[in-house]
């Protein structure tokens, strides 16, 4: 059975299968025990104070969190991985390991908006300087260097906007001017996009998203080559970051099914999106796997699947009308998140978390989540809907 790194030659969807299952923790079951701990016990006064033991604290890590970090450490094929308790505290781990006062860090305009919040407090507290960049700036972003910038915070594609980047265009500058790269990949997920091997240093994923994939569990891995990773570790530990026990258990259990489901949910995704794409109302589908999408080329280039999660503007649309629309849906629920096995809806308000380039858009924004429903079932939904939202319309002007 798998020692960590023998796998190496097999296909990602068997890797996803095997990773994480060392007998040496699992036994002879397939599955990891779920260690409910804080205290470990030890033999001998000596035996703690020497800390001559493989556990010996809850926090510190447990047979559960190995079979986890160990997962993903294998298919991020990266020096080592750290459980978070969301997806969110795994984006701000990367960056406080990375920065210290005086600092200056580049955080991509695109960038998932709670941590542009971080960003804008916690590190503007600490007395580290923020410049955000255009998600398209690709080699370009050497011009923005200064003296102290010392890390580079990407995402592809953007969150809500669904810009794609130059990974390893941005990572080459960075790396030239001694300053470390962070990726959050919680959209392409390690399966469809290897941050690590396209030049970045840490790979953020929330997990929450299509690792859990049933709307259940909040959790966040963090990745590191070998430069990162003692800092990364370290930094981790120093911050009590530790995840229950049942949560990694079912994160573990998603995994399992990430392949199945992302093939699945991705297909339907780009079926739902080029239906869109073909609808009068719709001016512009967001979504960097479909050919004409200003990102399809780097999408191409650089990852080998697509998420299931993508935009659509409304052209010459009253916000209230895109409400109606996702009012009418009777398949989408509307709310955060995503990644799950059922599909959402949500009116993407975009402007107010733009500042390196202004969002500009013919109408109103809507995104989408594909989940596991028939996607047939999903178009008839939407289409259903459209022809609500043009009949409210006409009721409308006759009241007019
Ligand atoms: C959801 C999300 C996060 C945060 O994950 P949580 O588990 O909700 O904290 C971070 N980055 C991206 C791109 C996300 O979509």
């Amino acid at each position: 059975m798998s020692v960590p790194g023998d796998d190496d030659d097999l296909r990602p969807a068997t890797r996803l299968v095997r990773v994480g299952r060392d007998p040496r923790v699992t036994g002879p079951f397939v599955n990891p025990p779920v260690v409910h701990a804080s205290t470990v016990l030890f033999e001998s006064a000596d035996d703690m104070l020497g800390n001559r033991q493989r556990y010996v604290y809850g926090r510190r890590g447990t047979p559960t969190s190995d079979a986890l970090e160990s997962a993903i450490t294998e298919i991020e094929d990266s020096a080592g991985a750290v459980l978070c308790p969301s997806g969110l505290s795994a984006a701000t781990l990367a960056i406080l390991a990375c920065v210290e006062s005086g600092d200056r860090v580049l955080i991509v305009d695109s960038v998932y908006g709670p941590v542009r919040h971080f960003a804008d407090t916690v590190l503007k507290r600490m007395g580290v300087s923020v410049d955000y960049y255009d998600p398209c700036i690709g080699a370009g972003i050497a011009s923005l260097f200064r003296d102290r910038t010392t890390l580079v915070y990407c995402e592809a594609p953007g969150s809500l906007t669904f810009e794609m980047q130059d990974i390893p265009a941005i990572a080459a500058v960075a790396h030239e001017r001694g300053a470390r790269v962070v990726v959050d990949n919680t959209w392409a997920t390690p399966l469809y996009f290897k941050p690590l091997a396209h030049g970045a240093d840490i790979a953020v994923v929330a997990g929450t998203k299509y690792i859990v994939g049933h709307s259940d569990v909040m959790l966040g891995t963090v990745a590191a080559n070998d430069s990162a990773w003692r800092q990364i570790k370290e930094t981790h530990g120093t911050l009590g970051l530790a995840v229950g026990p049942d949560d990694i258990y079912l994160a573990l259990r998603g995994l399992r099914t990430m392949a199945v489901r992302l093939e699945r949910q991705s297909a339907s995704g780009l079926e739902v999106a080029r239906w869109l794409a073909g609808r009068s109302e719709v001016s512009r589908v967001l979504h960097p796997a479909l050919p004409g999408d200003p990102g399809y080329d780097l999408w191409r280039r650089d990852m080998t699947g697509a998420a299931s999660l993508f935009g659509f503007v409304l052209a010459g649309w009253s916000e209230t009308d895109a409400k109606t629309l996702i009012d009418g849906l009777r398949l989408f629920g509307i709310g955060a998140s995503w990644g799950g096995y059922e599909s959402l809806a949500i009116l993407a308000k975009v402007r107010h978390i733009r500042t390196a380039v202004p969002w500009r858009a013919e109408g109103p924004l809507i995104r989408l989540h594909i989940g596991l429903e028939d996607p047939a079932d999903l178009i008839a939904d939407l289409e259903r809907s459209f022809a609500a939202v043009v009949t409210a319309r006409a009721a409308d002007d006759t009241a007019d």
